[in-house]
């Protein structure tokens, strides 16, 4: 039975964009008919937490939890549920609710609601009006329809931050059906590029990394990778033109995609899954053109799908590699995530945070 009242929930919150994260008592909703409340056991840390709390995107709100990568415990259900039970092991991601309404929401296509999606922090309650507020806390109360369940025997650790990197970097290479003997390049080698070689991988396709360090050519290959490609070496990039069925760009900041783009082959797919920036250097009209070659971008993934990737991270044994780290290491984890000083994600072990 769903509890009538809200309950007291401890987390770590932003208060502004220049401020620290800093253990903050707040209260999660009374469960409603279709809630699912979650123990959480683990939370890993993604680059869009960070962002958000610094208002780098212009779209913060204070105070503000982060954390979409969720993985927890079933404590309770309202009477509506039917597809979890209390125990059950289940995942959150970036997405809490939508119109569920619209052609998109019908679809399983959640991520594209017509009307935006409630993101699991910072985002107006679409019931209460009040802030949703993320995983980097103990307990959390969401509507069933945006939880998923945990496969059997998967490491939960190193699962959490399937719920972001790895469906962002799963959907587009399902919905532009990259199949056995295609050629991907996956452009970076972070949290979303490390999955993204796995997952295509998984998928049959012949992986080249593209990275400007020489020094992540061993760890690229470590990873499934089956070439690496120094992007800032002229002679590198020059021998592969028109080469590639599909690039699977993860770079979130600035850069040229134009030399990218040439190493499509004609009808070659060139898609955004880290840029929300205008692109800078333009894109030549002509790189497109003459070979028929779609520029696309795609943003995490549905429901199902979400469900989707986790299943088949379990059939084929595909994990992220994680770091763990305690709650009250976030703050450093924050900073040296920035310098890309982590392999390939920070993963937030929540027994810490009821010690603390
Ligand atoms: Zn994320
Ligand atoms: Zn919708």
């Amino acid at each position: 039975m769903a509890q009538a009242t809200k309950t007291p929930a401890k987390g770590y919150a932003a208060h502004s964009a220049t401020s620290p994260l800093e253990a903050w008592e707040f209260e999660r909703r009374a469960p409603r008919p279709d809630d699912v409340s979650i123990d959480i056991l683990y939370c890993g840390v993604c680059h869009s937490d960070l962002h958000f709390a610094r208002d780098d995107w212009g779209m913060a709100s204070y105070p503000v939890v982060p954390g979409h990568e969720i993985v927890g415990r079933v404590t309770s259900v309202g009477d509506q549920v039917s597809q979890y039970q209390v125990g059950d092991l289940v995942g959150v991601g970036c997405m809490v609710d939508s119109c569920r309404q619209c052609k998109a929401c019908n679809d399983g296509l959640e991520n594209y609601c017509a009307e935006g999606f409630v993101m699991t922090y910072g985002s107006p309650d679409k019931h209460d009006g009040t802030l949703t507020q993320g995983g980097y806390s103990d307990k959390v109360v969401v509507s069933e329809r945006f939880v998923v369940r945990m496969p059997d025997g998967i490491d939960l650790k190193s699962a959490a931050p399937i719920l972001c990197a790895g469906i962002t970097t799963y959907s587009p290479l399902k919905h532009y059906g990259v199949k056995p003997g295609d050629k991907v390049g996956i452009i970076g080698m972070g949290g979303l590029g490390h999955m993204g070689v796995k997952l295509a991988k998984a998928l049959g396709a012949e992986v080249t990394l593209f990275t400007r360090s020489e020094s992540k050519k061993a760890e690229a290959k470590q990873q499934g990778a089956d070439h690496v490609v120094i992007s800032t070496s002229e002679d590198e990039m020059g021998a592969i033109t028109e080469t590639f069925d599909f690039m699977l760009d993860t770079v979130p900041v600035q850069h040229d995609i134009n030399p990218y783009l040439n190493a499509l082959k004609p009808d070659g797919t060139h898609i955004l899954v880290g840029l929300l920036e205008p692109l800078d250097p333009a894109v030549s009209g002509a790189n497109l053109v003459f070979r028929r070659r779609v520029l696309a971008g795609s943003l995490i993934g549905g429901m199902p799908e979400t469900q989707e990737v986790l299943d088949f991270c379990a059939e084929n044994g595909i994990t992220c590699d994680v770091e763990m780290i305690s709650i009250d290491q976030i703050n450093e984890a924050w900073e040296r995530m920035q310098k890309g000083d982590v392999k390939y994600r920070f993963v937030i072990d929540m027994a810490s945070i009821k010690e603390s």
